[in-house]
């Protein structure tokens, strides 16, 4: 690759920092690394600021234009990015939808389903969860039991989903779903669209470790979708989801890079404001986690690359969300060490430092390595796709 921009697309860098710098929100500010979709009055905040960016042409970028974007190439988006990093901006409240679900409707969808749903997801006027998971599918998710039955024009839905993030907020699910329990495991899965207001759907919220309760427990209690909702063939999911994945693990990954990056940020400013950041033990630490966050990039640069120019995610995301994951955590706990006991305090404590945002990412962090592919299971697919190793 080559790294140099182009004055094109400096001037683009230019026109993206200048924006974001005069448009971040003060209270969205800074605190990409912490910031969840639990609290309904920030995903409120954090909607309204994907929509003005939207408005400035800034979301969707590399999207092609008849899908609403600005078909740009991979090095303006990826500018979009490293400018957001810079200015410390929030990452996209819709980002699952944008990074998954809307390549996967590109890929997948019908016409139809392309002029219905890829609009809301640009302007985040719908968004949207993803119900993959399940009490008894997480990494074997072929093993999801949740039954669809078609009933004339409609399927008739029931089960459970778990884990889902943003199922109290969102409006719409990009959910798997068995239409054929006769069928091997991996047949007879159907990816279904539903609306979260169909009669029928409970959404229970779960508390996590950080006390906030950003996923939720989603019950289908004959829940009708129409069979218009389906993106694909039914019972042919299964190869759908296989690209929503990818998308996740790949694209995913470059956008949370906007996290790392002011965290490291963060961390460094921490490091120097304890007077800790002239120890060679810190200084050490802290080179290698800006060494990491440069190797990550890189890797990311390489994978969308492939993908813009028309190849398929390949294993390079998988390397990339377990890399993140490691120096996700890493970052937290080296900020733990610096602070010593002061990094437990949570936000409301009298001495919490930077407002409790270490002792809750501190947290947070821990859900890195299971989200997305947990990082056993990232090994176990380098091991035999990369490494050619026996089977799991
Ligand atoms: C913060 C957060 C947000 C999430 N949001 C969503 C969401 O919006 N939508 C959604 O559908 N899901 C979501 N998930 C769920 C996530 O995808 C699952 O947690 C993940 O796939 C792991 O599944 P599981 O929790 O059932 O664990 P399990 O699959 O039961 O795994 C338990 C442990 O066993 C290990 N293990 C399992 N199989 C193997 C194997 N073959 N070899 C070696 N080790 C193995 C795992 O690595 C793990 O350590 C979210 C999870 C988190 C933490």
């Amino acid at each position: 690759m080559d790294f140099d921009f182009s004055e094109q697309e400096e001037a683009l860098r230019k026109q993206v920092r200048g924006w974001l710098e005069a448009n971040v929100p003060d209270e969205l500010r800074g605190r990409s690394f912490t910031a969840t979709r639990a609290d309904r009055e920030e995903v409120r905040r954090l909607r309204a600021w994907q929509k003005r960016m939207y408005e400035a042409g800034f979301v969707g970028l590399d999207w092609p234009p008849e899908f609403g974007g600005r078909g740009a190439s991979v090095l303006e988006q990826i500018i979009l990015y490293e400018e957001m990093a810079r200015a410390e901006s929030p990452q996209f409240v819709n980002r699952g939808a944008l990074s998954m679900l809307g390549p996967t409707l590109m890929a997948h969808g019908a016409p139809a389903q392309q002029t219905r749903f890829l609009p809301g997801i640009l302007t985040a006027d719908e968004l949207w969860c993803q119900g993959f998971s399940e009490p008894n599918a997480g990494s074997d998710l072929a093993n999801l039991q949740t039954r669809a039955v078609l009933d004339g024009d409609h399927f008739v839905v029931n089960g459970q989903k778990v884990w889902t993030s943003m199922a109290h907020v969102a409006d719409c699910c990009f959910a798997l779903v068995r239409t054929n329990p006769g069928a091997p495991r991996h047949r007879g899965i159907t990816f279904l669209l539903i609306d979260m207001t169909t009669p029928g759907i409970t959404v229970r919220p779960l508390r996590q470790i950080t006390g906030e309760a950003e996923f939720n427990e989603v019950f289908f209690d004959n829940v009708r979708v129409p069979v218009g909702n389906v993106v694909g063939r039914v019972d042919e999911g299964w190869g759908v989801a296989i690209t929503t994945l990818a998308y996740e693990r790949d694209l995913l990954t470059f956008i949370r890079h906007i996290s790392l990056r002011s965290a490291l940020g963060r961390l460094i400013a921490l490091a120097r404001r304890s007077g800790r950041a002239s120890e060679p033990v810190v200084r050490q630490r802290i080179a290698a986690l800006a060494i990491g966050e440069q190797c990550l990039r890189l890797n990311g640069y390489r994978s969308l690359t492939k993908i813009l120019r028309g190849g398929a995610p390949g294993p390079e995301g998988s390397t990339a969300k377990l890399f993140w994951s490691h120096l996700d955590e890493e970052v937290a706990e080296t900020a733990s060490e610096i602070l010593g006991p002061y990094s437990q305090l949570l936000e409301g404590a009298e001495w919490a430092p930077d407002e409790g945002q270490w002792a809750f990412y501190a947290l947070l962090a821990r859900a890195s390595g299971i989200r997305a592919g947990t990082s056993e299971i990232l090994r176990n697919i380098l091991g035999e796709r990369v490494l050619g190793l026996p089977k799991d």
